[in-house]
């Protein structure tokens, strides 16, 4: 999601998607939006191409035309305001990682990644379901420790941190750890900081 796509900004500037390069693209071309660089610079498909004519080859990533070369932007703005929906995180592991941190919800440790758990804190066998409110985070050990018990009644283990749906804003700040990506930092910071991260 932040190696491939762009961050789309709407008329306000606040970050409400990520798009496909592809998709990008074509709002440029369509004059539906502008590129945005690091220094807050916009620009529209005509300036932009013409930028991208003189920038350096090393640094930039590139889409080519058999006419013309086009620096990949990462970020667009919207020349309209759009009244987004609400935009959901797909419950999936790898976004149960994100949300967690890594971090084992029991005991507070970052193991290995292979070394972590998904758990049903009202386990499935008692009818807990597959849900963001209900899976966590654990390590092996405080997987083994908990086992088909129930919190509270049947073992001390506390959570570190309630379960919940998270935002899609917070699971993009944690996906762009690793990911030299300065120009979303800004925006998906902006962004998160005005949010009430519970909505959704
Ligand atoms: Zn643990």
């Amino acid at each position: 999601m932040v190696a491939n796509g762009v961050l789309v900004l709407n008329r306000n500037w606040m970050a409400i998607h990520v798009c496909s390069l592809q998709r990008a693209l074509g709002l440029l071309v369509q004059d539906l939006a502008q590129v945005v660089t690091e220094e807050y610079e916009t620009y529209n498909f005509d300036s932009w191409r013409e930028l991208s004519v003189h920038m350096e080859e090393e640094g930039n990533r590139f889409v080519h035309s058999p006419s013309f070369r086009l620096a990949v932007p990462e970020v667009i703005l919207l020349n309209r305001f759009h009244k987004a929906p609400p935009k959901t995180v797909k419950f999936n592991r790898r976004n149960i990682y994100l949300r967690d941190q890594m971090t084992c919800q029991y005991c507070g440790v970052k193991p290995p990644r292979e070394k972590l758990t998904i758990d049903h804190v009202l386990p499935r066998s008692k009818g807990g379901k597959s849900e963001w409110e209900n899976v966590v985070l654990a390590c092996q050990d405080c997987n083994a420790r908990k086992g088909n018990r129930l919190l509270g009644s049947q073992t001390s283990m506390k959570l570190v941190r309630q379960p919940s749906k998270p935002h899609w804003l917070s699971i993009i700040r944690h996906s762009l750890k690793g990911h030299n990506r300065p120009t979303w930092n800004k925006f998906v910071d902006m962004a998160y900081w005005n949010v009430d991260l519970k909505e959704d």
